[in-house]
């Protein structure tokens, strides 16, 4: 997942970081720069999580209010409870082979993932679940096989940490920059400072890249050092086959403004408890589609 092919190490190296070291980011919008203005958050007493920040699925951000100020908790689609399913194989299927615990994918899969209430045993979701499994654990072999035969006096440690450079659902709190929560950061490859996104999704939207742009913010203002380079790992299912896309992109001066502009928004209308409204068109997927209703019902 977390692995750049041949194409993506020479977009790395030949468009992303050239771009990013001669256009730059400005300093204001640099995360360490948390308690200053832009990046200030308005509103001290109000924090809300990445999810909210990021999602564009509501037109009018009424699935913020909906959510945060009325407490509602939505019905997730099947497509939600896939992508649960495969966030929790792939974080799985990485710590396990990085700590060097050899658990089989069918016995984790049901005392796990089943007693999580995340996945009601749906067939196709435990079979795509398994390939995503095992190709998981086919690429840290590969890895791990290519290194040990380059660095034959490496030890043991410094080559897991070498050939398998990744911090698997990084906990890491927002907090200086309005967010509530631990955030999981899906991956942070810490030898190329790449923020690594999974959206289990068939559909390439630009505003995914806001979640990476986020996490990047939130690792400045915490660690101090700077994230330029982020990539949304899109996993696709077609027929029996699994796919892999990647979206590697500068994390730029405009990703980063937009990130605050949303935040600065949604925090407004949970601080102040704001009902935006309904927009014309909702979304199939919205969580939110039952409560609306209701109350579009009750105001009509
Ligand atoms: S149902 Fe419509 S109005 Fe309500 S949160 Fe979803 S998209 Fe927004």
């Amino acid at each position: 997942m977390f692995f750049l092919s041949d194409i993506d190490q020479k977009k790395l190296l030949n468009q992303i970081l050239p771009k990013a070291r001669k256009v730059g980011v400005s300093e204001e919008l640099r995360g360490w720069n948390w308690y200053k203005s832009p990046l200030k958050p308005y509103y001290d007493d109000t924090k809300i999580p990445m999810y909210s920040v990021c999602s564009q699925y509501c037109p009018t951000r009424r699935d913020v209010f909906v959510n945060i100020v009325k407490g509602a908790k939505g019905v997730p689609s099947k497509k939600v409870i896939q992508g649960s399913a495969i966030h929790e194989t792939v974080r799985t299927a990485f710590n396990t082979f990085i700590e060097g615990q050899f658990t089989s994918f069918e016995s984790w899969y049901s005392s796990v993932i089943t007693s999580k209430g995340v996945v009601n045993i749906d067939p196709i979701i435990k079979e795509r679940s398994r390939n995503v499994w095992q190709l998981t654990w086919a690429y840290c072999e590969s890895r791990l096989r290519d290194l040990s035969s380059r660095q034959p006096y490496a030890s043991k440690r410094d080559i897991i940490a070498t050939a398998l450079p990744f911090l698997i659902e990084h906990r890491i709190t927002g907090e200086l920059l309005g967010l509530s929560g631990l955030l999981k950061i899906d991956c942070f490859d810490y030898l190329r400072d790449i923020v690594f996104d999974i959206k289990v999704s068939d559909e390439s939207l630009d505003w995914y890249r806001l979640y990476p742009t986020g996490y990047s913010l939130v690792i400045e203002s915490v660690y101090e050092v700077p994230v330029d380079v982020g990539c949304t790992v899109y996993i696709r299912f077609k027929d029996d086959n699994l796919i892999i896309d990647k979206d590697l992109f500068f994390i730029n001066d405009d990703l980063r403004s937009w990130w605050v502009e949303e935040r600065d928004e949604k925090l407004k209308i949970v601080s102040q408890k704001l009902d935006p409204g309904f927009p014309n068109i909702c979304s199939e997927d919205c969580m939110y589609r039952l409560e609306c209703r209701v109350e579009e019902n009750l105001n009509q």
